[in-house]
């Protein structure tokens, strides 16, 4: 079969990469997350001190070395050559992806990753702005969303199933932020492309969601 891809955007935990790595599993392609990419950028920018400014960041960019590797088909983040696949998983490092992201700078340097990857093997890329940005050709497109509150439990325990001390509230609050900073940047907002299936994940398992969109792909 000819490559192809597999666009699957929607807000913070509406379940996107469970179900983006269940469905690359089934079908036996790779998987892409992208918010690694931008929580990778997020890292260095907390780490460095980076102000929010475009041109500056452009400018340290410039000396960053951005790599995804996959290893027994698992992605792993590495930062100038150090493995931080763990780390961007921690604190506020994805609240720094999330506001970098917005910078035009940053968007444009990880898109060229985010398609090299894509045209390498068939994938699944999860995000926010695959299906309208970075792979506006992509095969099949969904778009993946939850209540507030339900995504705001699903990031909960995850949290606290890694042993971090958070409170609900707090988890709550961050979500309905960056919901907001993602839907109304500037560029690349988060957003339904016109062609996306889209799928409320409120009352399924990702293993539901999965076989639904492998049902529409196999139609
Ligand atoms: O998906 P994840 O929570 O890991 O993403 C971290 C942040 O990176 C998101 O809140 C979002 O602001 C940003 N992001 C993005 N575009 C993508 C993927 C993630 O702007 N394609």
């Amino acid at each position: 079969m000819n490559k192809y891809n597999i666009a699957i955007d929607g807000p913070s935990g509406a379940g996107k990469s469970t179900v983006a790595r269940l469905l690359a599993e089934k079908l036996g392609i790779v998987y892409l997350d992208t918010g690694a990419l931008y929580r990778t950028v997020g890292l260095k920018a907390k780490r460095e001190g980076w102000r929010e400014d475009d041109a500056e960041v452009v400018r340290r960019l410039a000396d960053t070395r951005i790599e995804a590797k996959f290893v027994g088909g698992i992605q792993r983040m590495y930062l100038d050559g150090e493995d931080v696949t763990d780390v961007i998983r921690t604190g506020d490092v994805s609240d720094y992806g999330s506001r970098f992201g917005t910078l035009p700078g940053v968007r444009a340097a990880l898109l060229g990753l985010q398609r090299a990857a894509a045209q390498e093997n068939s994938s699944v890329l999860d995000g926010r702005d695959i299906g309208t940005c970075v792979l506006p050709e992509a095969k099949y497109k969904f778009y993946l969303t939850a209540s507030v509150d339900t995504r705001a439990r699903r990031r909960y325990d995850e949290l606290v199933g890694k042993g971090q001390d958070v409170s609900f509230e707090k988890v709550r609050t961050d979500i309905l932020a960056r919901d907001e900073r993602d839907m109304t940047r500037k560029i690349a907002p988060l957003k339904k492309a016109d062609d996306a299936i889209e799928i409320n994940s409120d009352d399924m398992t990702a293993a539901e969601v999965a076989e639904r969109m492998i049902s529409f792909i196999e139609r």
